[in-house]
């Protein structure tokens, strides 16, 4: 058993607190891991605002971490003890329908089949003050070390700056994915991205790689808009600055509305007006944002029936294979860091995250 320190959530609406908690060494099929390094993605908020389904408290969150693995349980192979690697919190089994259909990325071990907030075997490797702590979409980044099982594991560059490519565990491959792999943009084609936070600023990197000619950023802070610009938004907009409709306002920028709109909020007016932004007949919306659950939406059929296509997305790219291009120095995510804490300032980084900085 290892003794360390995680950020454990005790219950919906509290801040994390630092605790010490133990790690039990890793079962048959598992890999227990020392986290280098984790960033903050607003999925994390959503469980500590409750927003989050099937979580179960006290929980350890964080599910965009990077690691080395430390031992490893009975029948494991992929991975040895040293190996450099990032916690998938969008398992692999590799055995079941989903993850036997090349054209699939999700998993029916996935958080949205089953619950993963304890480990297959159903139970937790996390302890703190006698009490049994549950595991966050099995990867738990927020402790010094975790349990995880070896499909939910992703080994990786041996050479990979840590504190860099552990944002390579969400927020990166999930919007440069919804860009390459969802909606397939073309070259020379015009993109729109509602909300660029860590999220929809990689949708911005991965229209760019994907020869976009036109990329409208859509953000209501003005920094974020910034930033944009400089990962390779060709325009920027603020809704607050216009009175009608921000789906009117792109509209008349582009003449019949966008060829590809992602939603990387979560909100449902902002995923209506990114449908009703793209082209009426051949346009495609990705939704990225993650709603509170239980959300409903209601649109316009016509919306559909004119021809738009309207898809989601759940972590869309490969991760290894990201981590080998960013080695080739092929994107640069490392803008999207804009602080460096450490885990005792825990709190304090969801404080930036909520004021938008
Ligand atoms: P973030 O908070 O960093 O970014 C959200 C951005 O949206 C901010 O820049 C904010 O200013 C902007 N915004 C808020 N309201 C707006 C409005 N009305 N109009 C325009 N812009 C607005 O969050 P993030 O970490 O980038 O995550 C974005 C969303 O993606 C979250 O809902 C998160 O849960 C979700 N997410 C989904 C997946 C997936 O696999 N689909 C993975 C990671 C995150
Ligand atoms: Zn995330
Ligand atoms: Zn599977």
């Amino acid at each position: 058993v290892i003794r360390c320190r995680a950020a454990v959530a005790w219950a919906v609406g509290k801040p994390l607190s630092i605790e010490e908690v133990e790690v039990a060494p890793p079962k048959a099929g598992e890999v227990r891991i020392k986290i280098v390094a984790t960033g903050i993605c607003r999925t994390d908020d959503h469980i500590l605002e409750g927003s989050f389904p099937n979580v179960d408290f006290p929980v350890i969150p964080g599910h965009e971490g990077a690691g080395i693995v430390e031992s490893v349980g009975e029948g494991v192979t992929s991975v040895k003890p040293g190996d450099k690697v990032i916690p998938i919190a969008l398992p692999n089994c590799g055995e079941c329908t989903f993850c036997l259909n090349p054209e699939s990325n999700y998993c029916l071990k996935s958080h949205f089949s089953e619950s993963q907030s304890l480990l297959p075997d159903r139970t937790s490797r996390f302890t703190c003050k006698g009490k049994q702590i549950y595991h966050f979409l099995w990867v738990s980044t927020f402790a010094e070390y975790t349990v995880i099982p070896e499909y939910a594991v992703a080994k990786i560059d041996a050479a990979a700056p840590l504190d860099k490519v552990c944002l390579f565990g969400c927020g990166f491959p999930t919007g440069y994915g919804a860009a390459i792999n969802t909606a397939k943009v073309k070259p020379g084609s015009t993109c729109a991205i509602f909300g660029v936070g860590g999220v929809g600023l990689s949708v911005v990197m991965g229209c760019k790689a994907a020869g976009a000619s036109r990329i409208i950023a859509v953000d209501i802070n003005k920094d974020k808009l910034a930033k944009a610009k400089e990962l390779g938004a060709t325009d920027c907009v603020n809704p607050r600055d216009f009175k009608k409709p921000i789906q009117e306002v792109l509209t008349d920028m582009t003449g019949h509305g966008v060829d590809y709109s992602f939603e990387a909020i979560g909100h449902a007016d902002t995923m209506t007006a990114a449908l009703a932004s793209c082209n009426m007949n051949t346009g495609v919306c990705v939704m990225v944002g993650v709603p509170v659950s239980g959300s409903v939406l209601s649109v316009d059929p016509m919306l559909v029936l004119s021809g738009r296509t309207w898809k989601g997305t759940l972590l869309g790219d490969s991760i290894p294979k990201l981590v080998s291009s960013y080695m080739e120095k092929k994107f640069n995510p490392d803008l999207l860091i804009t602080h460096t804490l450490p885990i005792a300032k825990v709190n304090e980084g969801f404080e930036l995250l909520r004021a938008g900085k």
